[in-house]
């Protein structure tokens, strides 16, 4: 859903750029400032947050949108994510180079682990990810990529503090803006942070008093863990494992967030890969079914909790804690994928799928073809009224049964 509240001015500079018609048929045009006036107000703000004149001038000056950077924000997917598509990027390349890296850092890793309780393989799993072990740091500058964001609107609060604490960077003489370079959002460095990440969780680590997570490893590998730290991780606990479900499981309790503790998923029906019994823990979890009942289960703890406010997804949270795993010496998944894997949903199949269980009173809200909490209890309720396994998970399967 386009949440368009742009310019005459701002669509002008757009229809004025090639190839690009972002607000074609988006009738709503809200009058708001243009580029510059946008700037000017912003210098202001900067100036006083305590941003100097000098490095308002070397980060500001000239300074112009980045319609690629728009098309970025605008570009709708037109496949939901599917578990076993997105984690083919846990694959033999990847864990072979997070292995070579580890030992390659080993002396470091060992002195990061000992200070923040982060393991070795969950920060190569993380570097592995983010950037492909440095390989892949973003080709945008970052001020302007950020700039862009905040004056376009729709998120404007969240970017205009990612601008200042950008020039923060630039002021503290780390980065200059030329070389603060990371992805069209933002994301700078070895481990791909926000600047606001970084005014937040960087740590020097290498004793030169500068946190630099770009060409200094030891601080970016502490920073990250800094961060896990500060997210919640807790030292020596699991962030999950995959377990399978006796037959008669009650898939409706796995939404991922009702956390009971292992002694009651035994009662329920959960057992190890192999059917052995669950390990004591004194934490609790909660059991997620990325690829709906057909798929892996997973039991997820705080840890899981705290790669998730790394970055909120469920796909990327169960691909860093399973290429650690897998990084630390694990094997595969014991759940395979089924034949018809790669048969994914389309955003359009979504909402057809929502109009349909609106229609026959099982409320989605209004169909935005996002799979959220509420068409997944919507979808949940309907499976439990077909006597279908209550996964909340619409497949193509669903929605030829709902058309009919
Ligand atoms: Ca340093």
């Amino acid at each position: 859903m386009l949440n368009v509240t742009t310019s005459v001015t701002r669509r002008g500079f757009l229809a004025g750029s090639a190839g690009l018609s972002l607000f074609a048929g988006s009738p709503l045009l809200a009058a708001t400032l243009s580029f510059p006036a946008w700037l000017s107000a912003f210098r202001r703000h900067a100036k006083e947050q305590g941003i100097t004149e000098a490095t308002l001038k070397r980060s500001l000056d000239g300074l112009q949108p980045v319609p690629d950077v728009l098309g970025f924000d605008r570009r709708q997917p037109e496949f939901v994510q599917s578990f076993w598509r997105y984690m083919r990027r846990v694959n033999d390349k990847r864990i072979d180079e997070g292995q070579r890296h580890q030992r390659a850092n080993e002396r470091v890793l060992t002195q990061v682990e000992a200070k923040w309780g982060v393991p070795a393989p969950i920060l190569m799993s993380f570097w592995g990810l983010e950037t492909n072990f440095g390989g892949i740091l973003g080709s945008f500058h970052v001020i302007p990529a950020i700039a862009t964001l905040a004056w376009e609107g729709r998120r404007e609060k969240l970017f205009r503090g990612e601008l200042l604490a950008a020039m923060q960077i630039v002021q503290s003489g780390v980065r200059t803006p030329m070389d603060l370079v990371g992805s069209w959002a933002g994301a700078t460095g070895q481990f791909q942070f926000l600047p606001s990440t970084y005014r937040n969780n960087a740590v020097d680590f290498d004793g030169d008093g500068i946190p630099d997570i770009w060409s200094s490893l030891p601080d970016a590998f502490a920073s990250a863990a800094n961060l896990l730290r500060n997210n919640g991780w807790r030292v020596g606990e699991p962030w999950g494992y995959e377990v399978v479900l006796l037959p008669g499981f009650d898939y409706g309790l796995a939404d991922g967030s009702s956390s009971v503790t292992l002694a009651a998923w035994e009662a329920l029906g959960v057992r190890r890969p192999g059917g052995s019994r669950l390990a004591p823990a004194r934490d609790s979890a909660a059991l997620v079914l990325p690829a709906g009942w057909r798929g892996p289960a997973f039991l997820v703890f705080q840890n899981y909790r705290a790669i998730r406010r790394w970055n909120n997804s469920e796909l990327y949270a169960i691909s860093i804690g399973h290429l650690a795993d897998r990084i630390a010496g694990s094997g595969p998944l014991t759940a395979s994928a089924p034949a018809d894997s790669d048969q994914r949903l389309t955003l359009v199949q979504v909402r057809e799928v929502q109009t349909h269980l609106n229609a026959i009173g099982f409320d989605c809200g209004a169909p935005d073809g996002k799979i959220g909490p509420k068409t997944k209890a919507a979808v949940r309720a309907y499976q439990k009224s077909q006597s279908l396994p209550a996964d909340g998970f619409p497949t193509v399967a669903l929605l030829v049964r709902l058309r009919n």
